[in-house]
């Protein structure tokens, strides 16, 4: 449907966000003018931007444009311009607002591994090159939410911190569906990561994601491997895996892990899916893994290249746009070809460009 209209909100947010939400902006409109596609895209304030406009992290009225839009493009939030505000009002609070009233249960996370980049990694060529696995991770539950959770003063002057782990079937298959679905459009191989030899939440996690496969994924192969055992094995042999799924708390550092074996935090890109609302559209959020980097913000050296591929999530999960997404990614692997690079993976006998630069050649390539 080349001309169906597509609305996408775009939320720069601070430091080097708007400088690599601005290359994203310019490969929208290059897909308006030369694939006659109709994107629809609004910008607007959130994170410490919003805060020094509108004194909060995020409006309802930009809330609310996030609940129409087909997709959400955010840059980072955060700095330490707005370090010293309280928790309740520093920026990082518009994210957790979007995630938590959009209910992005599921995070996607991809750790591919160019091969132009393979000497970025700390880990042998030979064992990351060509890398290219799917973490999936459940974000509204587990340890991180579960209730009773606190401090509470214990005799003899004593302290006791408590969080709760817990997992329903529901939010068990909820999030297995996505990972099963994903892996129908890869290669057919799930890795299931729980603690199932010491936590009954484990044991029920392993057993529901059994369940869910026997019931309805009967073509897909099915993995249970305890958590500890996966954190060695991305070392070990990280290309034995295709889609990995995890609880909130093991996803978390999993996808961490996994994300450290490419290399660089500038080409990291993420989705985060929700349920279907009432009007038939999946929420979703897509962002670069890497936060506001004031370190660099300004300079227009940041790596644009997280959030297009960020983009590229967002054609392929939301939009229905498939080969438009292809076709940015394998711009990235031509300008990685020729050897551009930004400063932070630049290496000796490459050319380092700016953020604008890389943005303008990898559009030179979509043709
Ligand atoms: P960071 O990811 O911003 O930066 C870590 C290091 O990586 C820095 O040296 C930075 O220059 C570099 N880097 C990051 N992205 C890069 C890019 N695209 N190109 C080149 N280099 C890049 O993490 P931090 O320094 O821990 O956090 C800075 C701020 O960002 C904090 O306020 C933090 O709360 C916030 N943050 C926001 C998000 C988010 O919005 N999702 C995520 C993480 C951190």
């Amino acid at each position: 449907m080349p001309n169906k209209s597509r609305k996408i909100l775009l939320l720069p947010g601070d430091g080097i966000g708007p400088e690599v939400v601005r290359e994203v902006k310019k490969i929208l409109e290059w897909f308006n003018k030369n694939k006659s596609l109709d994107f629809k895209f609004d910008e607007e304030l959130i994170g410490g931007a919003s805060i020094d406009k509108n004194k909060i992290p995020i409006t309802d009225e930009v809330f609310y444009k996030s609940l129409e839009s087909d997709a959400v493009i955010l840059g980072a939030c955060g700095g330490p311009k707005w370090d010293n505000l309280e928790f309740s009002k520093k920026p990082e609070r518009a994210l957790l607002k979007l995630r938590k009233e959009l209910k992005l249960f599921a995070n996607l996370r991809p750790a591919i591994c160019f091969k132009q980049l393979v000497d970025s990694s700390t880990l042998k060529p030979e064992i990351v090159s060509g890398l290219d696995i799917m973490i999936v991770r459940e974000l509204t539950g587990g340890i991180y939410f579960g209730e009773p959770r606190g401090i509470q003063p214990i005799k003899d002057n004593q302290r006791k911190g408590i969080n709760t782990h817990t997992y329903t079937t529901n939010e068990i298959h909820r999030i297995a569906r996505v990972a099963f679905d994903l892996a129908k459009k890869r290669n057919n191989k799930v890795t299931s990561c729980e603690k199932s030899n010491v936590m009954e939440a484990g044991v029920l996690w392993r057993e529901e994601v059994q369940a869910l496969k026997d019931k309805e994924f009967k073509n897909i192969q099915l993995n249970h491997m305890l958590a500890d055992n996966c954190a060695m094995q991305l070392l070990r042999n990280p290309k034995q895996f295709d889609v990995i799924l995890a609880d909130n708390l093991f996803g978390d550092m999993l996808s961490d892990e996994a994300a450290m074996l490419t290399g660089s935090l500038g080409l990291l890109p993420s989705a985060s899916l929700g349920e279907k609302g009432k009007d038939g559209k999946t929420r979703s959020l897509y962002e670069p893994v890497h936060g506001s980097a004031p370190d660099i913000t300004g300079k227009n050296i940041a790596n644009p290249i997280a959030t297009i591929l960020s983009l590229s999530m967002a054609l392929k999960y939301s939009l229905d746009l498939d080969k438009e997404a292809d076709l940015i990614d394998s711009a990235v692997q031509i300008v990685l070809d020729e050897g551009l690079r930004t400063k932070d993976i630049m290496s000796p006998g490459k050319k380092e460009i700016s953020t604008t630069d890389m943005g303008d050649a990898i559009i030179s390539k979509l043709k």
